[in-house]
This record gives structure tokens, C-alpha cells and sequence, in this order.
């Protein structure tokens, strides 16, 4: 059995900047991908991914977009294009997490919970795909939530942007099979990064109490398996959905 080996592959990371996007960002370019790390405000944060990528001797360069955008979104897998006359894997991980009770939530809440999280992956994914399907290794993985699994209370709009983002790609597999183009989903639990933070920090003891393994997951743990996925390690898998959460599904 070999390691992952994404030489001579084109990979545009969504959401980039930070956590679990710059962990799989970091990871591919490891693996020896080039990478696109794409972010939305951070410009400093996306750079300093590129320098550490740069400085390994790997590929990188960083595009900013508004995933809600479709002209931007457009724009970013232009950018892949033009650099490496293609692209050969997309990781829809950019998204936001933010809590509200269904009678108070706002038109405008759930408007941009379901453009960020869903649309956002519609728009990067529709854009992609026609490169997708001219490589020989196309692959898509998606970062979706336990909340799109077992639903989150206060969290509704997140838990229904992230249990679209299953059916999506339950969908897509079979659409996409008979191009070559493989299409997989990592279902992460509670991870150390900037989206968790304050709440791990308030109530770290007891949602630790909850997850089998006894703790948050780091975001490397998250990003290793969607470097198997995008590699051909994984290249007889397509359509799952794999869980990587210290065992909370299943157990907790
Ligand atoms: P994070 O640290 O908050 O980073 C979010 C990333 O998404 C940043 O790169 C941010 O760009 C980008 N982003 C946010 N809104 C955007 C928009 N409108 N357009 C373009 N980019 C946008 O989040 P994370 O914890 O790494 O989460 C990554 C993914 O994992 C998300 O889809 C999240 O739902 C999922 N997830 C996280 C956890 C967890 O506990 N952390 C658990 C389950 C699932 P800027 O840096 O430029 O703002």
C-alpha cells in the first residue's frame, strides 16, 4: 500500500484561510498537489498557507471569493484554469456556523446559512465540474456536519444547509460515475478552529462528556481523511459519507 500521492493533481481547497480548509490545503500540497486556497476576508491568513505551502516547495496561490457569489465563484475555478490549464480536485469546505431558535430566526438568517453552506457548493461544484470531467483523477469531497446527520436544536438552518450538502452528494456520485468524476463527504464532529472556539471554550467538559473518544477532533484528523478521499487510495469510493467525530453518531 502506497501513501497518498497527489502529484502532478490540481486541487482548489474552499474556505482555505483557516482550519479544517487549511489543514486539507497543507495536506494536499504535503501530498504533492498544488493547491488554490481560496478564502473570503482573511487575505492575510490565505497567504500565510501559501508561504508555508511555498516554502516546502510546493504549488499554491490564493484567490479571494464570496461562495454566495456566482460571478466570483466563477472567477475563482477561472483562476485554477488559467494557472494549471485545469483542475482536478475541488474540497467544498468553506461554511459558517451560527445558532438561532426557528421563531426568531430572520428570512435573512436562513437566506445566508443556505447560500453559504449549500449554495456556495452548488456554485464551486457547477463551475468545476466540466474540468472535473476532462481529468483522469476528477474527484469532490464535501465537509458536511454530524448536524446534517442527527440535526442540531438552535442550529436548524446549519443542520439543514449540511444534511443538504448528504443528499448532494449521494446524488452527484452517480451522476458524475460514468465521467470517472468520484465524489465523497467528510461528516466532521466538534474540531478545534475559529468556528468552535468560544463554544469548546464555554462548555468544553460537557460536550467532551458527549463524544466517545472523550475530546474535539484537531483539524488534521479531518483533513487526512479528505486527502484519502481526494487520492486514489479512494479510488473505488464514491457516494460515502464518512464520519470522523471521536465516534458521536454512533455512540454519543
Ligand atoms: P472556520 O475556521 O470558521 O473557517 C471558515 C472558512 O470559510 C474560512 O476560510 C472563511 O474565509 C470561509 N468562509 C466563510 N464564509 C464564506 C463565504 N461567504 N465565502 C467564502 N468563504 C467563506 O471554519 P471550520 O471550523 O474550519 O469549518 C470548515 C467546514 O467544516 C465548514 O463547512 C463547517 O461547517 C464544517 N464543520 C466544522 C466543525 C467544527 O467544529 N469546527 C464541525 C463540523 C463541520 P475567511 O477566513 O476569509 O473568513
Amino acid at each position: 500500500m502506497t501513501q497518498i500521492d497527489l502529484e502532478g493533481r490540481a486541487a482548489l481547497v474552499t474556505g482555505a484561510s483557516r482550519g479544517i480548509g487549511r489543514s486539507i490545503a497543507l495536506g494536499i500540497a504535503q501530498a504533492g498537489g498544488a493547491v488554490a486556497v481560496h478564502y473570503q476576508s482573511k487575505e492575510e491568513a490565505a497567504a500565510r498557507v501559501v508561504a508555508e505551502i511555498e516554502a516546502a516547495g510546493g504549488d499554491a496561490f490564493s484567490h479571494a471569493a464570496n461562495v454566495q457569489i456566482s460571478s466570483e465563484v466563477k472567477g475563482l475555478v477561472d483562476a485554477c484554469v488559467t494557472r494549471w490549464g485545469g483542475l482536478d480536485i475541488i474540497i467544498c469546505n468553506a461554511g459558517i456556523w451560527k445558532g438561532s431558535m426557528v421563531e426568531e430566526m430572520t428570512e435573512n438568517q436562513w437566506d445566508e446559512m443556505i447560500d453559504v453552506n449549500l449554495k456556495g457548493m452548488y456554485l464551486v461544484t457547477h463551475y468545476a465540474v466540466p474540468h472535473l470531467k476532462s481529468s483522469t483523477a476528477g474527484t469532490i469531497v464535501n465537509i458536511a456536519s454530524t448536524a446534517g446527520q442527527r440535526g442540531e436544536a438552535g442550529h436548524a438552518h446549519y443542520a439543514a444547509s449540511k444534511g443538504g450538502m448528504l443528499a448532494w452528494t449521494k446524488s452527484l456520485a452517480p451522476e458524475l460515475a460514468p465521467f470517472g468524476v468520484r465524489v465523497n463527504c467528510v461528516a466532521p464532529g466538534w474540531v478545534h478552529t475559529d468556528m468552535a472556539a468560544a463554544v469548546l471554550k464555554a462548555d468544553g467538559k460537557t460536550i467532551n462528556a458527549g463524544i466517545p473518544l472523550g475530546r474535539a477532533g484537531k483539524p488534521e484528523e479531518i483533513a487526512a481523511v479528505a486527502c484519502f478521499m481526494a487520492s486514489d487510495l479512494a479510488s473505488y469510493m464514491t457516494g460515502e459519507i464518512v464520519n470522523v467525530n471521536g465516534g458521536s453518531v454512533l455512540c454519543g
